[in-house]
């Protein structure tokens, strides 16, 4: 059986072992070694990487008593190797797995609820408790927490004999089989937990709480320490640096400058949907009314108005067309009409001004890729006598 290092001790992150052997597997090889400090995925807390000799370790599990090394070579069985953790990895999970402990021991002794379920994830650590937590009682345990830290407790892992084991008031998410590991940080927390530790509380350097919400009757939360907490200040430090510089105003009033730009944004669109209006009354008061047909282009209506010019137009002539955009980006169009049957013209139209789109009998829309020229050219004389010949 595998002697497991990380047990004895959590910093160990180079050493050597021998390969005792080394198959073949769906993704690569799995080697087993006479020792190891590379701890097996466990304990909410994933496995170590780092190398084994020149093979890259990209997962451990831990199955039937065996630790397997999942890795991208084959090794030499029989022989020894040197290995490396990717020790700055398992430092920042043991911060963040230790600040867990640190963070559920005290709300546990507060509140008296249990942790019911732990991942650490990529991005944080999710916390479930057994019941609710308000917004006051989630601050009292951040306090209570980081002032653990402050203290710079001995975290002890030890595995107690089943006599001592059986005097032990200590958390446990599930019944253990086995040789029960416990972790004790003295005034703070009793927990069973397999996983490798910080020496001290001191190394966590901040538990930090960033979300909570209700979840199975209870609460889960999630929370960031040590290097990582360090490293998300520092995301949100740039982030809110970046708006502050560019509303011009201090990072502690980006908020309320937020709130103020989205109310001017607000009265500037229902000051656009007006103008808008205005301008198209004008556009649609500039033609006269004939017995043909009304082509209009503009660069700036939006969809809204470009119906509303269709509609205005369409009392005033046969077939009304409006377009907008430009000859380099293309044109949106709208095609109005009271007297022709459009739904039954669309082909021809839009094989006309090289278009897409269709619609009812009265009023089509779509997109054009014809030029202006040769789309006025077009719909000026447009009319529908070829479409009702094909028809009949
Ligand atoms: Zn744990």
């Amino acid at each position: 059986m595998t002697e497991k290092l990380y047990d004895q001790d959590a910093y160990l992150h180079e050493f050597t072992a021998v390969v005792e052997s080394c198959e073949t597997v769906k993704n690569g090889f799995a080697a087993e070694l006479d020792r190891t400090a590379f701890f097996p995925e466990g304990g909410g807390q994933a496995a170590d990487t780092g190398w084994i000799g020149n093979a890259r370790v990209l997962d451990v599990q831990e199955t039937n008593g065996r630790i397997l090394h999942r890795i991208d070579r084959a090794l030499p069985v029989g022989e020894t190797v040197s290995c490396a953790l990717d020790f700055e990895q398992r430092r920042r999970r043991m911060q963040n797995h230790s600040g867990e402990h640190i963070f559920s021991g005290t709300v546990h002794r507060l509140y008296g609820l249990n942790n019911v379920g732990f991942h650490m994830g990529e991005d944080c650590m999710t916390v479930d408790f057994d019941g609710e937590l308000s917004a006051e009682e989630l601050r009292l345990a951040e306090d209570e927490a980081n002032a653990a830290v402050r203290e710079n407790l001995p975290i002890r892992c030890f595995f107690p004999k089943p006599e001592e084991l059986e005097t032990l008031s200590y958390r446990s998410k599930k019944e253990l089989e086995g040789a029960v590991r416990l972790v004790e940080i003295p005034g703070v927390d009793l927990c069973a937990c397999c996983a490798p530790h910080v020496r001290r509380t001191g190394e966590v350097m901040l538990v930090k709480l960033l979300t909570a919400e209700r979840h199975r009757g209870g609460v889960r939360l999630t929370l960031l320490c040590g290097l990582d907490a360090l490293a998300d200040y520092r995301r949100r430090q740039a982030e809110s640096s970046a708006v502050s510089h560019l509303l011009s105003v201090p990072k502690e009033q980006i908020a309320a400058a937020v709130k103020k730009q989205l109310e001017i944004q607000t009265q500037q669109k229902e000051r656009v949907a007006a103008l808008s209006l205005a301008l198209v009354q004008s556009m649609a008061d500039a033609f006269s009314e004939t017995a043909g047909n009304i082509v209009c282009f503009d660069a700036l209506l939006d969809e809204i108005a470009l119906r509303e010019l269709a509609n205005r137009l369409m009392t005033k002539c046969r077939i009304a067309a409006v377009f907008s955009g430009s000859d380099s980006e293309g044109w949106r169009y709208i095609i109005g009409s009271r007297s022709v049957d459009l739904h039954a013209a669309a082909k021809a139209i839009n094989a006309g001004i090289g278009g897409r789109g269709g619609g009812s009998p009265a009023m089509i829309q779509g997109r054009a890729g014809a030029k202006t020229e040769t789309i006025r050219g077009f719909m000026e004389k447009y009319t529908d006598l070829d479409a009702h010949n094909e028809n009949v």
